[in-house]
């Protein structure tokens, strides 16, 4: 991502986006037991595609689990806002699940200059 000379701005929200999506996988796709978490970037002019994917658990309900303040953490710890963090840091955010086979969150982010 350096490459394309991001603003100070831009380099964090594409940190925090990551951050949101491999924290799901930890979390919720491995529920905290490990296991492989497949980082994948591209770079297409001034585009970057990140692409964060495991075999966890999976997700039923895309939309649901999308939907702002949904969640399904039981202990109440967890706000639900992580899908709408990469959704208001990236210009775009696809998820990409099934049951017991697992997750990817594929985002892209034009960087300005
Ligand atoms: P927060 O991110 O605010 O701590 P959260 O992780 O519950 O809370 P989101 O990141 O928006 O909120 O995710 C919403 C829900 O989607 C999760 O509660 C979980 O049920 C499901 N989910 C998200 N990522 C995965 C994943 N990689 N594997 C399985 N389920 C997932
Ligand atoms: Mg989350």
């Amino acid at each position: 991502m350096a490459r394309l000379d991001p603003t100070l701005e831009e380099m964090e929200d594409v940190k925090t986006a990551v951050s949101e999506a491999v924290t799901n996988a930890v979390i919720h796709g491995y529920q905290g037991k490990g296991g492989i978490i497949y980082i994948e970037v591209t770079v297409e002019g001034q585009e970057i595609t990140v692409s964060i994917r495991d075999t966890g658990v999976g997700i039923t309900d895309i939309k649901q689990a999308m939907e702002p303040m949904f969640t399904t953490d039981p202990d109440g710890v967890r706000s639900g806002m992580g899908f709408s963090f990469m959704e208001a840091f990236m210009d775009q955010v696809e998820v990409k699940s099934e049951p017991d086979k697992g997750t990817a969150v594929i985002m892209k982010k034009k960087i300005s200059r």
